[in-house]
């Protein structure tokens, strides 16, 4: 039986620990932190799912929640305008809709089946020196540590990062409260100030709405350093949207945290690192999920991302059979997954900029049709299809031609 080690339980190394195990795989997962840990822990996302990811999950038959999670219909985009109106606003539904369920609820249910499945769950904090002892133990290491530490030890590959620093203030809350409405994100994007974004989620004591705010740094949204206890960060946001927001700041008035834990700010560089590590000895580990592609949440990406990654991961690790896991098969294995993750980061990292001419009228067009509106919400279950149609102005200019006649 061949022996596969997981560094990370999150939502790359527990879907791909699962699926291995399911095949019969001798499977080990080491986290850092224990399930009771996860569960009574910091929130570390938004984690909303759309339906190729959700479909990827389905398939192992790890979507535990569709009945309890409220799903995400569709995806509003506004953009304000001087008068304290919208400038721009359309709408529209998703054709299957996406969900969010707090990893907290989400990966100590998953770090149960893996030991139900027979596998191993170690709670250690991986070092480089134990990734040694596991490349001489195991016939393949894969590392799914997301933005932890040991993630430096895969190359940032320059090419493929166009930033070299923090494009955003990041700021995430667990909230109740808000005020009724469709059941959509709501994605408010005001340029060179930041963008923020709404949408209901299902969390430990229940449904909830999540809240997500992209502040560009050193602007006016780059201002949660006052914030210190849980109060002061709601204080922080509602300021935010009343200043900023004011359709959302009406409807967020008696907003309250789920849990004290509900709260969590940051940055970080989006980063697309080398797929391969190699080790002083010799011995090649695979990157996986966030270790690889880093992308800043302002399209709710990542888990999406980590889905794709590890249901590519798994496919190509059946079809290797017994033949030996060198580095030349993790380099071929991760530019499968970077097909898909490709065009993902290309437009994540062109929605961090200011928009194009042609993005602009993109967005102008879509108030006025259906048509544009449906294929640009429905891009965030499947953005390889933007570059049909909203990257490049050519391919943009045909696409309005053709909808005009
Ligand atoms: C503010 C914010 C909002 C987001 N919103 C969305 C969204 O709406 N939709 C979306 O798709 N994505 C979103 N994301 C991104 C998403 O959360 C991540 O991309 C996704 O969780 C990545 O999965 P992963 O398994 O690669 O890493 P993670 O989920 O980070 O899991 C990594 C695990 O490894 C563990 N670990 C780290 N180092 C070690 C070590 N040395 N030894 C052992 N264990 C270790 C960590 O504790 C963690 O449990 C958001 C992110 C942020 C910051």
């Amino acid at each position: 039986m061949r022996s596969i080690l997981i560094v990370g339980a999150g939502q790359a190394g527990l879907h791909l620990a699962i699926g291995l195990l399911q095949k019969g795989y001798d499977v080990t997962v080491v986290s850092n932190r224990t399930p009771a840990e996860i569960g009574g822990g910091r929130v570390m996302s938004g984690q909303a799912m759309f339906g190729l990811a959700q479909a990827h999950e389905q398939a192992l038959g790890l979507d535990r929640w569709s009945d309890t999670c409220p799903p995400i219909e569709g995806i509003e985009l506004s953009v304000p305008g001087p008068d304290g109106g919208k400038a721009l606003s359309f709408a529209a539904r998703l054709d299957t809709p996406a969900r969010s369920v707090d990893q907290r609820l989400k990966m100590p249910v998953w770090m149960e089946e893996v030991e139900r499945l027979g596998g191993r769950i170690v709670i250690h904090d991986a070092s480089a020196a134990d990734l040694e002892r596991y490349a001489a133990e195991h016939d393949l290491v894969l590392v799914a540590a997301g933005k932890g530490e040991i993630a430096s030890l895969f190359g940032r590959d320059a090419g493929r990062s166009p930033y070299g620093s923090p494009q955003r203030a990041l700021a995430l809350l667990y909230v109740r409260g808000v005020a009724p409405r469709s059941a959509q994100v709501c994605f408010n994007l005001l340029p060179g100030v930041g963008e923020f974004f709404v949408f209901p989620a299902l969390t430990g004591s229940g449904p909830c709405e999540i809240m997500v705010f992209e502040g560009v740094p050193g602007g006016p949204m780059d201002c949660w350093g006052v914030a210190s206890t849980p109060e002061e960060h709601l204080d922080v946001a509602k300021e935010i949207l009343g200043r900023f927001f004011p359709w959302e700041a009406e409807r967020c008035a008696s907003i309250e945290l789920t849990d004290a834990n509900g709260v969590l700010t940051g940055r970080f560089s989006p980063t697309v690192r080398e797929p391969v590590a190699v080790l002083p000895s010799g011995a090649a580990v695979l990157g996986v999920g966030d270790v690889v592609v880093l992308n800043d949440p302002i399209t709710g990406q990542g888990s999406n991302n980590a889905a794709k990654c590890a249901a590519t991961y798994l496919a190509a690790i059946l079809e290797h059979g017994d033949l030996p896991f060198d580095a030349a098969w993790m380099r071929a294995t991760f530019e499968r997954f970077w097909q898909q993750a490709e065009p993902v980061t290309r437009w994540t990292n062109a929605l961090l900029a200011p928009a194009e001419p042609h993005m602009l009228e993109l967005l102008g067009a879509a108030t006025g049709s259906a048509e544009v509106a449906s294929r640009f919400v429905n891009g965030f279950d499947d953005p390889a299809d933007f570059d049909q149609w909203f990257m490049e102005a050519g391919k943009a200019r045909a696409y309005l031609d053709g909808i005009a006649r």
